[in-house]
């Protein structure tokens, strides 16, 4: 089923205001939300799908991905099989946790410790035209994060435990006077987590996991250009304190390709014929994306001309049909002749000699007469 458009399921314009889309999302998420509607598949995907909007248009960062490639340019499943879980659509807890915390009394973080969403990863690829016209799927290896085995992921060494903070007891923060006011700040002394590691696991450093590598199956989509990027949710870095994951990101560069240009959906191509073909007109094969095609030249082609082949470009991402094919023709003129081909070319030209043949000298000669006398 072809996704709806974000703008459209927030019902806002496309230069809402942050407050206008976080209002439009807050009415249709308590319209739809599932506690509302116990039972209705209906409004169970409605709310996902009002989610989903909210998410990818309140991130600046997505929201413009959004506006410049459409859903591929933020996607959350393409391009990604077993990309882990996608943005937790499972359970709705964290949703309590965002905006709807003031309504519904949710504890935002709880004041107890300071959670950090995971930062996002990079991931540069380098693909053929080829498989960025026809689509690609590849593998890459990617770091992820595992439980440290060692402390069983708290940070401790076998056998020691953390300890409570004694700088904030453990509430993650502390208060600072400054001047009237009492400023609530992270206790400095366990960054938020409220607790300290007095004897680090030595496996992990204290961290409480360990970075793996692991591989990921990715989905190029048919069309995608230089610079377009895919995200992959979930398998950026973990959170902190609990947080959730950060998102990969990666990144698509097309390598030069030795025959075509890419100009949007279009290609292009330089086509060099003889000059006899030039002047006599014949049939060229040229290459495609998708084997090969003929051109017919007739007589008297001039170096410049261009010919279109419909729809043998590329179909963009977001196009519904495929661009165009130019072929730009390029004459050129033969050398290292022998002295029996030069004498036959002298003969010739005394035979072109009637400015009818050479129109476009004959007319440039004429334009530019004033200044050689
Ligand atoms: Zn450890
Ligand atoms: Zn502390």
């Amino acid at each position: 089923m072809a996704k709806r458009d974000y703008y459209e399921v927030l019902g806002v314009a496309k230069n809402a205001t942050e407050d206008e889309l976080k209002k439009a999302y807050r009415k249709l998420a308590m319209k739809h939300h599932p506690d509302r509607n116990p039972d209705s598949k209906e409004a169970e995907e409605k709310f996902k799908e009002v989610k989903e909007a909210y998410e990818m248009l309140s991130d600046p960062a997505k929201r413009e991905a959004y506006d410049r490639f459409g859903h591929a340019g933020v996607d959350p499943n393409a391009g990604f099989a077993g990309g882990a879980g996608g943005p937790g659509f499972g359970g709705f807890a964290d949703v309590f946790g965002d905006i709807f915390g003031d309504i519904f009394g949710g504890q935002r973080g709880g004041g107890r410790s300071n959670v950090y969403r995971g930062a996002d990863l990079r991931y540069a690829m380098e693909i053929s035209l080829e498989q960025a016209a026809g689509g690609y799927t590849s593998e890459i290896r990617v770091p992820a994060w595992e439980t440290c085995e060692a402390c069983s992921g708290s940070g401790a060494k076998p056998g020691t435990k953390p300890k409570v903070c004694h700088t904030c007891g453990g509430q993650g923060a502390v208060r600072v006077q400054q001047g009237f006011f009492s400023i609530q700040q992270t206790c400095p002394t366990c960054r938020g987590s409220g607790r300290v590691i007095p004897e680090p696991c030595t496996a992990c450093e204290g961290a409480g996991r360990v970075k793996k590598n692991k591989t990921l199956e990715v989905k190029i989509p048919a069309g995608i250009d230089d610079g377009m990027r895919i995200r992959s949710a979930g398998n950026g870095e973990p959170g902190i304190n609990g947080g959730p994951p950060g998102d990969l990101y990666v990144e698509i560069h097309v390598k030069e390709h030795p025959v075509f240009q890419r100009d949007g959906d279009d290609l292009h191509c330089e086509v060099p014929i003889g000059i006899t073909t030039a002047a006599l007109g014949g049939t060229v094969q040229i290459p495609t994306l998708h084997g090969r095609a003929e051109i017919d030249l007739p007589e008297g082609t001039q170096s410049g001309k261009q010919f279109r082949l419909r729809g043998k470009g590329v179909k963009g991402i977001r196009s519904s049909y495929p661009g165009d094919l130019y072929a730009h023709v390029v004459i050129e003129t033969p050398v290292r002749l022998t002295d029996k081909q030069k004498q036959l070319l002298r003969e010739l030209e005394t035979s072109l000699k009637d400015p009818k043949h050479s129109p476009q000298t004959k007319g440039w000669m004429d334009r530019v007469k004033d200044f050689f006398q």
